[in-house]
């Protein structure tokens, strides 16, 4: 095999968190940095959403997929970062040596730092164990976005979709549009899942029925989908006897998840959150193996695109500061997630910069407080009109802050 490669700032994945991790490594002066990305073109999920909404936060307005990937693609040609597609990193070792496999054959590299940008997989009918035949027609929402946005095919006309997360809404809305009839919406929690805009603008405006506790038990059809058995389930998430009904339908969608794609940080013996499934990270986003990063969906899933790039704008920065000094502030703080949240992100930190923490409320919460507090003084309250699980709530808190923190330990929570 030929001598590694070596770089810099290594930079595994060239969707939106990759794209921007890597025009900022080079910004911050690191020589040579180069982004490995196993699809043949950058943008990653980003390519199949034609849908607007992309850019709010970061440009002040609504882009489409491919536009909003098309400005941080070109920033990263400017910068001269070097770009490997159709290219899947296969291995890596926590003294950062990643092994490639492209056209050329199996490759490796040798990087100062490395930044985990993989995103995530969707859940797949198998992760859920649907009951009922194998027929053709059961799709999950990412391939008919596929199918759709990209190689402008349909899928089906009468559709049945599972799980009314934003990717669920969002294909019921876009089916609509292109002609099929979308029977309804089935959601096995009490609650849905997407953000509450995304429940008018993609079923209510479309008449599109959604049934709450209520899952798909099983998928009839020998050929294709000829239906499927909705039941109603109970708080325990068993089905309530007496509830199932058959649904006419030739296409069910499954949009029933996604699971960061972490074999790689798995692999190099990271920890990891149960909370969020991926990493640990610092304020830094350098996770528990010195000089490996990660940011963007395989860290946490983000609903938002712009927080995305936010994180990862930063991830770059600090690792090309590594792989430049081998230095970076030492995280001498911990985070705690307190009551009424699920998670707070990075998990330590440094106090020696402003952080943005990222975090997510166990329930719907109207009219109440995100608060950081260190030995019971309040360090920072913001209040919030409306919290749910389905959105990333992103709060900064200034440098000056952390010089009240006792013990070395801050909690966030959610306070009247
Ligand atoms: C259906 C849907 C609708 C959404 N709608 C919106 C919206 O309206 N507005 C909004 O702001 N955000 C939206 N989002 C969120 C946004 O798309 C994500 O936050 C963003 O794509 C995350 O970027 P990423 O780079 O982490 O992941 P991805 O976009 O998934 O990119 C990861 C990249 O890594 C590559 N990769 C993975 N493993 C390897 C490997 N081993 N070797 C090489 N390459 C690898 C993949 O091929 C991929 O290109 C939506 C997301 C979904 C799924």
């Amino acid at each position: 095999m030929a001598r590694p490669e070596i770089v810099d700032v290594a930079v595994i994945g060239g969707g939106p968190a990759g794209l921007a991790a890597a025009a900022e490594a080079k910004g911050a002066g690191a020589s040579r940095v180069i982004m490995l990305e196993r699809d043949d073109r950058v943008g990653g999920i980003l390519n199949q959403q034609v849908h607007d909404g992309f850019g709010t936060k970061v440009f002040k307005e609504a882009l489409t997929g491919p536009e909003y990937a098309a400005i941080y693609e070109d920033r990263v040609n400017e910068r001269e970062v070097e770009t490997w597609l159709k290219t899947t990193v296969t291995n890596l070792t926590p003294d950062r040596l990643i092994t490639v496999r492209n056209d050329k054959g199996i490759q490796t590299i040798e990087a100062g730092s490395v930044i985990l940008a993989t995103g995530c997989r969707e859940r797949t009918r198998g992760a859920i164990g649907t009951a009922g035949t194998r027929p053709a027609g059961v799709y999950t929402a990412g391939a008919v976005q596929n199918y759709m946005n990209v190689r402008n095919l349909a899928v089906g006309r009468k559709v049945v979709i599972l799980g009314s997360g934003d990717i669920g809404l969002i294909m019921a809305r876009r089916l609509t549009l292109e002609g099929a009839d979308v029977v309804c919406v089935a959601e096995i929690l009490p609650q849905p899942s997407g953000i509450a805009g995304n429940l008018v603008r993609c079923l209510e405006d479309f008449g599109i029925p959604l049934y709450l506790s209520t899952t798909v038990s099983e998928i009839h059809g020998k050929e294709r989908v000829t239906g499927v058995t909705l039941a109603s389930v109970g708080a325990k998430m068993g089905e309530v006897k007496g509830t199932r009904r058959f649904v006419e339908c030739d296409t069910l969608l499954l949009s029933v998840g996604l699971i960061p794609e972490t074999e790689l940080v798995v692999g190099v013996g990271a920890s990891m959150s149960p909370a969020t499934n991926g990493a640990i990270v610092d304020d830094s986003f350098r996770t528990s193996i010195p000089g490996i990063f990660s940011c963007g969906n395989v860290l946490q899933v983000h609903d938002v695109v712009d927080y995305a790039t936010l994180e990862s704008e930063k991830t770059g920065i600090a690792a090309a500061i590594w792989a430049m000094t081998g230095k970076l502030p030492e995280p001498v703080i911990n985070m705690k997630a307190g009551a009424g949240l699920r998670y707070v992100l990075p998990a330590t930190i440094s106090g020696e910069d402003a952080v943005d923490f990222t975090m997510r409320p166990w329930k719907e919460e109207h009219d109440k407080s995100v608060v950081f507090k260190s030995g019971g003084e309040v360090l920072r309250r913001l209040k919030m009109p409306h919290m749910e699980p389905a959105g990333m709530i992103r709060v900064r808190v200034g440098k000056g802050r952390f010089n009240r923190v006792v013990d070395n330990q801050i909690t966030a929570e959610i306070e009247e």
